[in-house]
């Protein structure tokens, strides 16, 4: 979802880096950014001041999708922005294509250093189930799961269900790594960056908080105008990721409210606990037009006009599908939705009447 939230935020960093340059947002901390070729538009990737064994260099903090622009401007940064020092280090905060893309890609070019990619176990092992298209991971598993959602399945539809998008994104991935845990310290630089572990965006989803210097790396979790996509997919049907994501960024406000956020996207901001307020509230304001529009039965397709309040292309309502499905799962698990399987095999749901 991409609805735009009232700005109560403040932009210490305005100006954004202009691509193959950076912008030092806290001592030893680079933010750059790369192009997306799809409505998001770029991702903000941080290079870290590092020394390994005595040896200085640089700790990416994710890696770009996997295609000729992002590797193109990474050589730009190699020849400009790294000063002749080497990469010495590879993490990513989870898998999707923008973030892990370049993964292998950028570990072939560290030079000692610590060559296995730094990340959680969940998101490594389903980037590789993703790729590999295992179990119910493969796009045509979403298409039936959204047929029985109430998507038709047309020609378009069907074929904008096949192939696999991801591998495109990313054309190689680590085929070992080191985990990261919930609580993890990493050294960088002499500084310890502890891992925050949030749900309902990705399956185990690491930002990084360093106390010395006040900033939190929040990746997908925490983004500054849009809210984070949180979906129901194939694998786990009946899931809850909605519950999973607001429990997740309340820990956040434990943080000092004067913390710097770096955003996978999105300016740099300051103000975490109006951003998950309004997290909250925004969430909280699209579950009560479902439950207003659900009075009789409705599938998850009928509800992305209510969602969403603008066209959608069959690649969007994709995304959009489990989405729908995110909020209504959430207010079914809460006793708020029934939920009924038809003689067509269609799921469907309506609002539970409130008791005097
Ligand atoms: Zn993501």
């Amino acid at each position: 979802m991409t609805a735009h939230l009232p700005p109560t935020l403040l932009f210490p960093h305005p100006v954004i880096p202009a691509p193959g340059r950076v912008i030092e947002v806290a001592p030893g901390v680079l933010w750059l950014r790369m192009p997306l070729p799809f409505a998001l538009d770029h991702i903000n990737l941080w290079l870290l001041a590092d020394k390994i064994d005595g040896v200085e260099g640089w700790t990416a903090i994710d890696c770009g999708y996997g295609n000729d622009a992002t590797r193109a401007l990474w050589e730009t940064h190699f020849a400009g922005t790294f000063a002749g020092l080497p990469l010495l280090r590879v993490v990513a905060t989870h898998y999707h294509p923008d973030h892990m893309g370049n993964a292998a890609w950028l570990l072939g070019h560290c030079v000692g250093g610590d060559p296995l990619l730094w990340t959680t176990q969940s998101e490594f092992h389903t980037a590789h189930l993703v790729w590999n298209q295992l179990v119910q991971y493969r796009m045509e598993d979403n298409a039936v799961f959204f047929r029985r959602h109430g998507m038709p399945l047309d020609a378009e539809r069907h074929q904008a269900g096949r192939g696999n998008l991801y591998r495109i994104a990313v054309p190689e991935l680590p085929q070992q790594y080191r985990r990261i845990t919930g609580g993890s310290v990493l050294s960088i630089g002499g500084r310890e960056w502890e891992t925050i572990i949030g749900l309902g965006h990705a399956p185990e989803h690491a930002s990084f908080h360093c106390r010395a210097l006040n900033v939190l790396i929040s990746g997908d979790m925490l983004l500054p105008k849009i809210s984070t996509n949180v979906s129901v997919w194939a694998s786990d049907p009946e899931g809850d990721p909605l519950r999973l994501f607001l429990d997740s960024i309340v820990r956040y406000t434990d943080l000092p409210d004067d913390t710097l956020v770096l955003p996978s996207h999105g300016l740099p901001f300051i103000g975490i606990r109006s951003r998950v307020v309004a997290l909250a509230d925004h969430h909280a304001a699209r579950l009560a037009e479902l439950l207003a529009a659900a009075s009789a039965l409705v599938t998850a397709y009928d509800m992305l006009p209510v969602l969403f309040r603008r066209p959608l292309d069959v690649q969007q309502q994709f995304f959009a599908m489990g989405e729908s499905i995110a909020h209504l799962n959430h207010l079914w698990h809460h006793g708020r939705m029934q939920r009924a399987v038809g003689i067509d095999g269609v799921v469907r749901f309506s609002s539970v009447p409130h008791q005097e």
